[in-house]
């Protein structure tokens, strides 16, 4: 059996200040045909999980480029098209083929292109022909086309958020696409739109019960596949939305009546599912006020996992204003902060400018008095089984503030992003992490508490006030009912 894989994925948010080209799929993650890995990445892990099938004489794998940017704005066309056709022909010259497995995120928007996904999918199945089986797995950070479902015959989503499943996700992926071109099942793919735009943590209820209940019916053969795609709010598409998916195995009528029942459930945890959003004030003194230390503090919104820069200063401005001790913020996305550090040496004190310089939101420049403290050429953090680069990066301090500045975009997944920088974390008040909830997995185990400080920035986060061009059908909280309204 002939299987042959790909994966190109970023995440987009159209209203960033920020651009993508090819330099951050490559200072992100960039494999061409045999490089990658043995380890997994987010979007990736099906190449891991297909290698162990080949490993074991199941099938010929023949693997494609596999590529990761950091999520950020707006991809520039030229890349799009240079990343589209390089897999496109990798899948031309591996016919014939029985199987096609694709890692994507499924939230890439091009200029000139606003389903990227899609697109490939389509143009995909237009070279295997309709008997090739196609798989593909999303984030559920994504907008699912009525052209991905038209053009996949299996689709498996990231259940967890944090995504801390995506390696099971990937193995789900290859394990229904290998059982359908082996004619084992008759996978079908039913979609209830839940037209809604929310925030969707699966560390608590109630999702996490939900969650489970969802990977139970898997287990007990309600269907072959059950997920969630959750949205995301910062990608001006047309699918924007949260939608359920159900694979079955050639029973459309029951996917579909199950995709509506857990559609109108998940619909019913509209603006409930997050935990307490504090102002940014408040939640510094409620983490000053803590006694179970660290108190790990998200600055949700400058996440540049959503595609923001992540220079944001305003949390770590009112920190400094309110002269709180023991805190250490990471990260900050500052090249050229970075580079006056290098260049000082570790033990120097410089007048530094750093942070607040790449959007009108993000706050202005801080300009301290800093020691560096520790100097890293390409740090990186973990993220489960995966390695995510941080660039060349450094840590400052100010006064009793420790801060990390990174060069290469990142949110905030592991303490170890603090630890590889000299930071001792066992010895601070207060961790400020960059992240919405991908944090949440490793730092939980390390946290007295975890408090999330919703600041305004650059990302769209109140869907009420953002002006989407491209959504067409009603979507709560921008109606209150999108059920009752038609759509325009
Ligand atoms: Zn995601």
């Amino acid at each position: 059996m002939r299987v042959f894989t790909a994966s190109i994925a970023t995440e987009t948010n159209t209203f960033s200040p920020l651009r993508t080209d090819f330099t951050d799929f490559a200072d992100s993650f960039y494999a061409p045909p045999g490089e990658h890995p043995d380890t997994p990445t987010l979007c990736s892990a099906v190449f891991p999980a297909l290698r162990k099938r080949a490993a074991r004489g199941e099938i010929n794998l023949i693997e494609g480029t596999a590529t990761w940017a950091e999520p950020g704005g707006l991809v520039n066309n030229a890349t799009w098209v240079r990343l589209r056709d390089e897999v496109l022909h990798q899948l031309e010259a591996a016919m014939p083929l029985d199987a096609v497995v694709l890692g994507l995120h499924g939230a890439m928007i091009a200029d000139g292109c606003v389903d990227c996904e899609g697109t490939l999918l389509e143009l995909a199945r237009k070279i295997v022909g309709p008997e090739c089986v196609i798989g593909v797995s999303f984030d559920p950070h994504s907008h699912l086309s009525e052209r991905r479902v038209a053009n996949a015959d299996v689709i498996t989503v990231f259940k967890e958020f944090p995504h801390t499943d995506f390696v099971e996700t990937g193995e789900a992926c290859v394990n229904l696409t290998l059982k359908a071109a082996r004619r084992e099942i008759t996978p079908r793919i039913s979609v209830f739109d839940v037209r809604m735009i929310d925030v969707l943590p699966t560390s608590i209820d109630p999702m996490r019960s939900f969650v489970d209940r969802l990977k139970q019916m898997e287990q007990d053969g309600e269907a072959l596949s059950i997920s969630v795609i959750h949205g995301f709010m910062a990608g001006d598409s047309p699918d924007l939305g949260a939608k359920v998916i159900v694979v079955t195995d050639n029973q459309v009528a029951k996917g579909d009546r199950l995709a509506a029942e857990l559609g109108h459930e998940l619909f019913g945890f509209r603006g409930r599912a997050t935990p307490p959003f504090l102002a940014p004030r408040e939640a510094l003194r409620r983490a000053d006020a803590a006694t179970a230390c660290p108190v790990v503090l998200a600055d949700v919104w400058d996440n540049p996992g959503g595609g923001v820069p992540g220079d944001s200063t305003i949390l770590l401005r009112h920190a400094m204003e309110m002269g709180l001790k023991g805190v250490a913020l990471g990260t900050i996305w500052d090249p050229m902060a970075v580079r006056l550090c290098f260049a000082a040496g570790v033990g120097a004190e410089l007048d530094l400018r750093f942070g607040g310089k790449t959007s009108a939101t993000g706050g202005d420049p801080i300009d301290a008095r800093v020691t560096v403290t520790r100097l890293v050429r390409n740090a990186e953090q973990s993220f489960g089984e995966s390695v995510v680069p941080l660039g060349d990066s450094a840590a400052i301090r100010i006064g009793d503030l420790d801060i990390v500045l990174n060069s290469v975009r990142s949110q905030a997944f592991s303490p170890d992003l603090f630890s590889n920088l000299g930071i001792d974390i066992s010895a601070k008040r207060i961790l400020i992490v960059k992240s919405t909830n991908h944090f949440y997995g490793a730092f939980a185990p390390v946290a007295g508490e975890i408090l999330y400080a919703a600041v305004e920035g650059p990302y769209p986060n109140d869907p009420r006030r953002t002006d989407y061009t491209r959504v067409t059908r009603p979507l709560w909280p921008i109606v209150d009912n999108p059920f009752e309204e038609k759509p325009a």
